[in-house]
């Protein structure tokens, strides 16, 4: 079954990888990216792993998802038949700063491009959600029924899309919705050639301790070592953003393969791990030391969050199939290799 794509933010970071994966599937992809955060060279890698017939299956239609007329365009490009949607913007701290900006993008945004697959008939749609929507959870892992407290606007921006998206398949029969919550993409294409290129200082973990390993950052701040968990620094579920992209995959073709529905899903490993297991992991990986430092708790962190990733198995077939050994040596050939991102092209 080969199907005409619609890729939002098809250039960024969890986008580029998504998209390998479905040229590899044999789909024809339209990209839609304003490079507000991310670079043409992402595509041309993209293009370049999958070898030149394959590439000729991607088209890219560089304008932002809040205009009717770059979204047309996209349209216009090839009959579309769903479209999985990555634009938007995902700084919390930034959303904190500026929340009209991020409700314009993430809601605004999302409303233009419903807008537009109505006028062209598509009700096929898999939506990048969030696990910031759960908050500070009860219950650890974390089922998809958890109570939804976004705790900053880039999570109730991710929370108003989840209600849009609920409301609108509600609204009229034939939409296949898919909400997919990923947990803490990190890791890269096993080649080096694409990865997490975040423009200025990271504030994630992972792309942060890469850049300390490959020597652009001094020292690792540890955002407090006196949490209840194991070791007293921070647990997170760090799935591997090659295992996430097989996720929209395998999400597509349940849409597609199955009756409408509306479906909501965690993506993430099952399993914890402490900041100080991943920084041994790294240093395991990249044969450098990560001098790190404790500092004061970040505020609004909590100490765990793990997906229960159950339902995504059972109504998928998927699981992650790479651990975190996997995810520190693909970050550390992409980081090595790139050290300034997509900045320094070859
Ligand atoms: P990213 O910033 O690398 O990718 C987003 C892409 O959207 C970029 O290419 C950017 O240029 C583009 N974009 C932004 N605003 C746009 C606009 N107005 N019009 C057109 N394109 C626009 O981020 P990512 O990590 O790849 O995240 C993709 C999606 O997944 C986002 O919606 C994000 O909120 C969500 N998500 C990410 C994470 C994470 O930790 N990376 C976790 C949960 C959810
Ligand atoms: N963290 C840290 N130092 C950093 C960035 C993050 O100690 O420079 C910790 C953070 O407190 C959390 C974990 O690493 O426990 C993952 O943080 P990240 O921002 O990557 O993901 P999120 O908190 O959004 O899940």
């Amino acid at each position: 079954m080969s199907l005409q794509l619609l890729i939002t933010g098809g250039a960024g970071f969890i986008g580029s990888h998504t998209c390998l994966s479905l040229l590899e599937a044999g789909h024809g992809l339209v990209v839609l990216d304003n490079f507000a955060n991310s670079s043409p060279e992402a595509l041309r890698r993209v293009q370049e792993l999958t070898g030149p017939q394959a590439a000729t299956r991607l088209q890219l239609i560089r304008g932002d998802i809040r205009s009717r007329e770059a979204v047309a365009q996209a349209f216009r490009a090839a009959p579309i038949d769903a479209v999985l949607h990555f634009a938007g913007l995902k700084a919390v701290g930034e959303s904190v700063r500026q929340p009209q900006r991020y409700w314009d993008v993430n809601v605004g945004g999302t409303l233009q491009l419903l807008k537009a697959m109505a006028d062209h008939n598509c009700r096929t749609l898999v939506f990048s959600s969030s696990a910031t929507l759960y908050g500070f959870p009860d219950q650890v892992p974390i089922p998809e029924k958890a109570p939804l407290r976004p705790i900053n606007p880039y999570g109730h921006t991710k929370a108003a899309v989840e209600r849009l998206l609920t409301d609108v398949a509600a609204s009229e029969p034939g939409w296949r919705v898919a909400a997919l919550r990923y947990f803490n993409p990190v890791g890269a294409h096993p080649s080096g050639r694409l990865g997490e290129a975040p423009s200025g200082t990271p504030s994630n973990l992972f792309p942060y301790l890469s850049q300390v390993a490959v020597g652009l950052r001094p020292t690792l701040q540890v955002f407090g070592a006196d949490w209840p968990t194991p070791d007293g620094t921070g647990v997170r579920d760090y799935i591997h953003v090659m295992d996430l992209a097989e996720g929209h995959r395998a999400a597509l073709e349940v849409l597609v393969r199955e009756p409408p529905q509306l479906l909501t899903l965690n993506l993430g490993s099952g399993r914890g791990h402490s900041v100080l297991e991943l920084v041994a992991a790294f240093e395991a990986a990249s044969g450098r030391a990560i001098p790190y430092q404790v500092v004061a708790r970040r505020p609004g962190d909590s100490p765990t969050s793990v997906a229960d990733p159950s339902l995504a198995t059972a109504r998928l077939g998927w699981r992650t199939r790479r651990g975190l050994a996997e995810i520190c040596r693909d970050g550390w050939a992409w980081q090595s290799a790139n050290p300034q991102g997509y900045g320094e092209a070859h």
